[in-house]
């Protein structure tokens, strides 16, 4: 929707031009949900092991800095740095994560104000000022 659209319904948006409604989206707790899978994973015999950093691999074997970790089928979901882990796989090794920093911002006033799930949207122009400088 553009601008005029957002700021009837919510007066505190922030946007450039347009922003991106979105009725549908429904707001979680994630400790919550990250809590409950956590419970259905544990009960259906799943062991989780934290603290636990992925340093490599030699076939299925797969590097830590808590030692080696046998594995039938690997899930490479580390985020930001899944491109690197794919890469040592021999994956998408012409892809390269771009990553954004992200930032939360709390609105301190009346908590009625901010009632609908809208989307600001950023000037496209410098979008990827930050990008420009490919990681280490
Ligand atoms: C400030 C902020 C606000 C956001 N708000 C929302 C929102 O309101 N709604 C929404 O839907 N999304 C939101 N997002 C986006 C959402 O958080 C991400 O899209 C989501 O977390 C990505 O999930 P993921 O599992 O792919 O990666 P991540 O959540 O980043 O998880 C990757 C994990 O891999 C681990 N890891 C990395 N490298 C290694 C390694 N070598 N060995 C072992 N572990 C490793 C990391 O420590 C991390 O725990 C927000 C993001 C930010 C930054």
């Amino acid at each position: 929707m553009d601008e005029g659209q957002v700021l009837d319904l919510a007066p505190n948006v922030k946007t450039f031009k347009r922003a991106l409604y979105s009725p549908n989206t429904a707001s979680v707790d994630p400790r919550q949900v990250c809590a409950a899978l956590k419970e259905d994973l544990l009960k259906a015999g799943v062991e989780i092991i934290f603290n636990t950093k992925y340093l490599g691999h030699s076939g299925q074997t797969v590097k830590t800095n808590q030692g080696e970790l046998e594995a039938g089928k690997i899930i490479n979901c580390a985020g930001l740095y899944a491109d690197k882990i794919a890469g040592d796989f021999g994956f998408g090794k012409k892809y390269t994560m771009i990553p954004f920093k992200g930032l939360y911002l709390k609105y301190a006033k009346n908590k009625t104000d901010v009632n609908i799930n809208v989307y600001p949207v950023p000037n496209l122009k410098i979008l990827f000022w930050a990008c420009t400088t490919p990681r280490p």
